[in-house]
């Protein structure tokens, strides 16, 4: 990728007294750039000069924080494409998504710039007389946002966006293996903010582990951490972010399952568990892991299923043919090979996939993988973050919602149905568990004006749209006397 080099190669370019990193394509194991690692010293000054940040941009009226969203949309929208490539190089995710991931940052930016007209107080009315009784958001302070590697741009401008119209200021922790991306990001967007005099609005700890994440964590500069990640980085930053009293905002592991009953449309059905199932590799948080099914259509849909996953064309995610690119890395293809022993070991058929390719532009290509099971095994409670399906027949509807809501996790689910009645069990509080339940479309996909995130040990997060602003804002309630009498609250006289 020669052009992307030259393009890129640049970026982070203060000299890393923390190291440097190169970063390197899972696609085909080429160079895609060299990025600086922050010390502690720049550790340090990063926070010091958000904070410092901090303090003039509250000043400015939200409408006008919107402007600079407003500005940041319109380069996104520009350099969409080449954002996008540089994510597919470098996480291995095919065009079309890592294009649709640019989108992602687009929507959630205009979005933010809708919502710096609309970040409400109530008013109340008072049980007093000549009191007045309302309450105020006001900007909350620095945010930590750690992230992934498998949404290197979109987690972000998620948390980033939203909390600039805020008020807030953002330090960024990227993984290391989304670190060319999060430079490009932050340095465009670093350079909007540079001219309207707000350096320090975006800023970037790079690092090459956790360590710096970690440090974030146990920061008392930083107001609200926001974690995405697997739920023992979730535990960990929640423990430590706990000892110090501060806010977190969780987003982590998922392990979602679609329902399909005999009364569904199979072919919507198959297509939604595909790219559920298949789409990012099986690396996204919402990825299909787990296919109940009733009995009686099981067959036809292992059957169509099987026969469409042979067909899936795997390859260089840069080539639009192919709809399956690379896993992330070794470790992640051994991780893969050891739950599809494990799961043989537990009673499972493997029905197609379960291995690694050869002769792929990398070692790192797996076939995507359908396992039949009898009943749920306890290797289903499990997230493997890779494309593994385990297909598993039920009763009925009530079966189908006890196996789905038995695991730790409780981020997305989904149900195939026509009866109106299943649908409504569903997504009532007999239902579903999750904080995502769909009825006729798949779980992967969600849409920015939603609020995103899950229950249990997905961390209870909430963002993106919705009212998820309110966690990058602290609220104050307000109560104004405008008589000369002293009335108490609840009647009480005092003397
Ligand atoms: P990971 O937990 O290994 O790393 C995530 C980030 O946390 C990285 O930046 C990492 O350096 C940092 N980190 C790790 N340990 C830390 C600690 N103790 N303190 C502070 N920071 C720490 O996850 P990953 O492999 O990059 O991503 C895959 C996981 O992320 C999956 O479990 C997936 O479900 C989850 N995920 C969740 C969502 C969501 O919205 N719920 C979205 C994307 C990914």
């Amino acid at each position: 990728m020669p052009q992307q080099q030259a393009v890129w190669s640049s970026v982070g370019s203060e000299a890393g007294a923390g190291g440097t990193y190169h970063a390197i394509s899972p696609i085909d194991g080429s160079f895609i750039a060299e990025v600086s690692l922050a010390s502690d010293e720049q550790y340090e000054r990063t926070v010091a000069g958000a904070h410092k940040t901090f303090l003039e941009w509250r000043k400015v009226p939200a409408p006008e924080r919107g402007q600079l969203i407003r500005e940041i949309a319109e380069l996104l929208r520009r350099k969409k494409r080449e954002l996008g490539l540089l994510i597919t190089s470098e996480v291995g995710k095919i065009v079309a998504e890592g294009e649709g991931e640019v989108q992602e940052a687009i929507d959630i930016a205009d979005f933010a710039v809708g919502l710096s007209r609309q970040l409400y107080g109530r008013t109340m009315h008072s049980e007093r007389r000549t009191h007045r009784m309302f309450e105020q958001w006001h900007p909350l302070g620095v945010v930590g946002v750690i992230t992934a590697f498998n949404f290197p741009a979109a987690v972000w401008a998620w948390n980033a966006f939203v909390a600039a119209v805020c008020g807030d200021t953002i330090v960024w922790k990227p993984s290391e293996r989304g670190l060319a991306t999060a430079v490009a990001m932050t340095e465009l967007c670093g350079e909007v903010a540079h001219r309207w005099g707000m350096t320090g609005l975006f800023s970037l700890i790079s690092d090459s582990d956790a360590r710096l994440g970690m440090r974030l964590a146990d920061d008392p500069r930083i107001a609200l951490v926001s974690a995405t990640g697997s739920v023992g980085m979730g535990r960990s930053v929640a423990e430590t972010v706990a000892r110090r009293l501060g806010r977190t905002l969780l987003e982590l592991g998922g392990n979602n399952a679609v329902i399909v009953l005999e009364d569904a449309d199979i072919s919507l059905a198959v297509r939604s568990i595909l790219f559920g199932a298949v789409g990012t590799a099986g690396q996204r948080c919402t990825t299909t892991r787990r296919l109940f099914a009733e009995r009686s259509i099981i067959d036809e849909l292992q059957q169509r299923l099987v026969s469409d996953y042979q067909q899936i064309a795997i390859g260089d995610p840069r080539n639009a043919n192919n709809l399956m690119g690379p896993l992330i890395s070794e470790q992640s293809v051994r991780q893969f090979e050891k739950a599809v022993a494990t799961a043989q070991d537990q009673g499972a058929i493997v029905l197609c996939g379960g291995a690694r390719i050869d002769g792929m532009p990398s070692p790192l290509y797996v076939q995507p993988t359908i396992l039949r099971v009898d009943r749920p095994i306890p290797l289903m409670k499990e997230e493997t973050f890779a494309p593994i399906l385990y297909l598993c027949p039920v009763e009925d509807i009530d079966e189908a919602i006890l196996f789905q809501n038995d695991v730790p996790q409780g981020l997305s689910s989904a149900l195939f149905t026509s009866s109106m009645r299943h649908t409504e069990q569903f997504v009532s509080c007999l239902g579903s568990d999750c904080g995502i339940a769909n009825v006729n479309l798949g779980t992967s996909g969600a849409e920015i004006g939603g609020a995103f995130g899950g229950e249990k040990d997905t961390g209870g997060g909430r963002e993106s749209g919705s009212d998820s602003w309110k966690q990058y804002m602290r609220r104050q309630t307000n109560t104004l006397n405008f008589g000369s009498a002293l009335p108490l609250a609840q009647g009480i006289v005092f003397g």
